[in-house]
């Protein structure tokens, strides 16, 4: 009896595992499916910025000889992954969406690849983002946009549009994006697909290009909730050389999923995130999904945050301040591009030039406000004043938890616009990442996953579920809940109806 399907591209990665396990289909077929695949739509698509064939091949080989030879492997061992290119790995490009990094190698493998490479994951490729990870599109790579496979006159969403679109497109059945302000979250929401914010320090950020320390947190991106609970698995835990990386067991994502148990839990609906503001169909779609957590035993209430209308102001005060000294360091003395070296000029004018160059306008508009932001005389208005809104946003989360198990809302608050609608309107962009921002800010962890497709437009709708500082298995209990019964009110998973490339 066969596990899987003639389409391999089409199989979640739980099915894939276990048919390898069983030796129904080899790491290296299902690997060569996944190339193949990408071939074919990847110019249409463009989620990939390198592809990494050879290196993928002999890993899947590998993984194949390992099996073979009696090894006991992970659970994902031999499944394909495409991995969001703010990630070193060494030896491999690395460009962060920006020319600013042309040419560089990482000499080191993050902490979230070399979890990946242990736990026998086979490595397609780097995906697409939003330079330096600023913005909800991809349209701010230096690489040119991703398109939406859902329709590819659409953003995919950002900054890891990439990673979500490949996802969406059968490239790949599992990804890694980070999210700093939402780039996990929202572009599951704009593809139909699923992914989860960890709580902050739940994934190590060492090898991770950081944008801004306090935020940045690395994750899990797939297009079922087990999917992403396995994948989350694989790359939470301690990690030493992170010295914000939490030192506790990691909640058990995968029996939460497996559980999908929602009797008895309290879940918050969040007033400040809903109604005015978020597109008709979205509301639609989030109300009802939220009617049927209603059915399967949750109680629903309605909690207040009243300081999450601050929340934006908050963090673009307080990512441009860390984003600007931390892209200090891209000044073409030690990575990437390098202008002006023709031994006339001076250290500063060589630096400048390649500042000049290598960053793109959104960056330089960051790096700008932040440099404002911190200077002597405003330090304490601007980004003292954003760290104490930061401090209520963390009570309302703390008040509304001694309330509830989990708060819910829509991720996004509209589904996927058109390409080059918003690129030269900051703040409509920055709007788009409302309702997942407060996260970041208090540290939680959060998850997007698809609820239909919204009416007027047929486009997927997210709900995003966030939960206190390490109690990511609760996100997987609610999230995997809904899933099955929209699966079982659908006849399948949502994605089954994104458009054929
Ligand atoms: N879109 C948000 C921004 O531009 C979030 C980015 C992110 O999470 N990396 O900052």
């Amino acid at each position: 009896m066969g596990i899987i399907g003639a389409d391999l591209v089409r199989q979640d990665a739980a099915t894939l595992a276990r048919a390898m396990a069983e030796g129904e289909v080899s790491s290296e077929e299902v690997t060569r499916a996944h190339l193949d695949r990408i071939g074919e739509v990847d110019d249409r698509v463009h989620a990939f910025l390198q592809v990494l064939s050879t290196e993928a091949l002999d890993a899947a080989r590998d993984i194949d000889r390992r099996r073979a030879a009696g090894e006991q492997l992970g659970p994902l061992a031999g499944v394909p992954i495409a991995v969001k290119d703010v990630l070193t790995m060494t030896g491999v490009p690395t460009t962060c969406g920006s020319r600013v990094l042309e040419g560089w190698r990482p000499p080191y493998d993050s902490t979230v690849v070399e979890r990946l490479r242990a736990g026998g994951l086979v490595i397609l490729g780097k995906t697409n983002m939003d330079e330096f990870a600023m913005g909800s599109s991809t349209e701010h790579s230096a690489y040119g946009p991703t398109h939406n496979p859902w329709d590819l006159e659409r953003i995919p969403g950002g900054s890891g549009g990439g990673s979500a679109a490949a996802l969406a497109a059968f490239e790949a059945p599992l990804a890694i994006g980070t999210d700093t302000g939402g780039s996990i979250r929202q572009p599951a929401a704009v593809t139909g697909t699923v992914g989860v914010k960890p709580t902050y320090g739940g994934v190590s950020r060492y090898g991770l290009v950081a944008l801004a320390s306090s935020l940045d947190q690395a994750g899990p991106c797939a297009r079922t909730v087990k999917d992403t609970a396995l994948l989350h698995a694989a790359i939470a835990g301690h990690d030493p050389r992170d010295s914000t990386s939490i030192q506790a067991p990691v909640p058990d994502v995968v029996a939460a999923a497996d559980e999908a148990d929602v009797r008895g839990m309290r879940i918050g609906l969040v007033r400040e995130l809903r109604g005015e503001g978020y597109q008709a169909g979205v509301s639609q779609r989030f109300d009802e999904a939220v009617a049927i957590l209603t059915d399967l035993g949750a109680e629903v209430v309605e909690v207040s945050c009243p300081h999450f209308e601050y929340a934006l102001a908050a963090y673009y005060l307080i990512l441009p301040s860390e984003a600007s000294s931390n892209l200090a360091r891209f000044d073409g003395m030690r990575y990437g591009l390098r202008m002006g070296d023709d031994g006339a000029r001076s250290v500063e004018e060589v630096m400048s030039l390649t500042r000049e160059a290598g960053f793109g306008a959104e960056v330089k508009r960051r790096i700008m406000i932040g440099t404002y932001a911190l200077s002597s005389g405003y330090y304490d208005a601007y980004y003292g004043s954003a760290q104490k809104v930061r401090t209520l946003i963390t009570r309302d989360f703390e008040a509304a938890f001694a309330q509830v198990d989990v708060l819910v809302s829509p991720t996004a608050p509209t589904t996927a616009f058109r390409i080059g609608d918003k690129v030269d309107d900051p703040l409509a962009m920055y709007l788009n990442d409302i309702a997942t921002i407060p996260v970041n800010l208090a540290g939680n962890a959060a998850m997007s996953l698809p609820v239909g497709l919204a009416p007027e437009d047929g486009l997927p709708v997210g709900l995003q579920i966030m939960a206190p500082p390490m109690a990511d298995d609760r996100l997987y209990r609610v999230g995997a809940a809904l899933e099955a019964a929209l699966v079982d009110r659908w006849g399948h998973l949502l994605i089954e109806e994104v458009p054929a490339l």
